[in-house]
């Protein structure tokens, strides 16, 4: 496309709700593309096993992000492999600039970046980052066929991602830094059943042991008592959440305390014509269906608010 030319929509990021605003936009005649840094699928391409798309009981998140990007791909999207270094909001139309100078005129945007895999930053930790730590159980739970491993964190991710690994290795620690998980109420029912795992209440890691192989175990420490210790393990998965990956969201931007975007109902930022989707907005349930219904209501919205400002021209 010539520099000059105005998209009707740029979307940045390629998960779910990037995916989802794609098929919406190409089904309104938008000149649309879409900005993605690395594979499409977002987060979910990590999930080993996702049980809550409607329709549809069990399925990797691998397998259903490349089932996203094939519907995706038969409505011939545009898709630019590049970062993303900034977005300027304009009085009349936005700038999407690349990361090797390029901009991109567009009369609305939707950004779809979501969010980053938190580190639980103790020593040890990025030493062995692919030699023992990992923060993804599908990629690498069957380097630990037979071992010990330890999950850090209470979260759905956590708790998931423990069961994955319970019917790989041997015993899974899982430790938590409260007593009590914040994963939801089915998943909390089901690790409490499963005899391979054991919870490590109150429980914070301090630093990673390793030796010429890579890990050999973990500092712990009790958040109540202060108590310290030792145990031995081979691998460490750390699932602790993220953090919004805000950064070219443009100033003006109204965020929230913990740096997620605020937005209204059709998913618009503070500024017209530019939405947020997914994991980065703000709201109540961070799942692949509600990032879905986001890239729907974002596409629809933009579509809405495109057409008025071309009829009011
Ligand atoms: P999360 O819900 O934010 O949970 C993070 C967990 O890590 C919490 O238990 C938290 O403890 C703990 N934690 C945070 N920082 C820590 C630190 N520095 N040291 C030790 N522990 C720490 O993250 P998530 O589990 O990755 O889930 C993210 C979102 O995705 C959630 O909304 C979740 O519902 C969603 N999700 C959905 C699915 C699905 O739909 N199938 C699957 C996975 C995740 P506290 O509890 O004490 O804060």
């Amino acid at each position: 496309m010539a520099q000059k030319e105005v998209y009707d929509l740029v979307i940045i990021g390629g998960g779910p709700g990037g995916m989802t605003a794609g098929i919406y936009a190409k089904r309104a005649v938008m000149k649309t593309v879409m900005v993605e840094k690395g594979v499409q699928g977002g987060q979910v391409v990590n999930t080993d096993e996702v049980e809550n798309w409607p329709g549809i009981q069990s399925i990797s998140g691998a397998e259903l992000s490349m089932r996203f990007a094939e519907h995706v791909g038969s409505y011939d999207l545009e898709v630019i492999s590049r970062e993303v270094s900034s977005v300027e909001a304009g009085e009349d139309v936005h700038t999407v600039v690349l990361d090797n100078g390029s901009r991109l005129a567009t009369h609305t945007v939707i950004i779809a970046t979501g969010g980053s895999l938190r580190k639980i930053g103790v020593p040890g930790e990025d030493e062995n980052f692919g030699r023992g730590v990992s923060y993804c159980a599908t990629c690498d739970g069957f380097f630990f066929r037979g071992k010990q491993v330890i999950v850090i964190g209470g979260g759905d991710t956590a708790v998931e991602e423990a069961l994955y690994l319970s019917k790989l290795t041997q015993k899974v620690y899982l430790a938590h830094r409260r007593d009590e998980l914040r994963a939801e109420k089915l998943l909390r029912k089901r690790i409490m059943e499963e005899e391979k795992i054991e919870i490590l209440w109150n429980t914070v890691p301090t630093e990673i042991i390793f030796d010429d192989t890579g890990v050999t175990g973990i500092g712990l420490a009790d958040t109540v008592s202060g108590e310290k210790r030792k145990i031995d393990i081979d691998g460490v998965f750390v699932f602790i959440g993220f953090d919004p990956n805000n950064v070219i969201v443009p100033a003006g931007v109204a965020l929230s305390k913990a740096g997620y975007v605020i937005t209204n109902q059709n998913c618009e930022t503070s500024i017209p014509g530019i939405y947020v989707v997914g994991d980065l907005r703000k709201k109540l349930a961070r799942q692949i269906v509600t990032a879905a219904g986001d890239g729907c209501t974002a596409a629809m919205a933009a579509s809405h608010y495109v057409e008025n400002k071309k009829a009011a021209t």
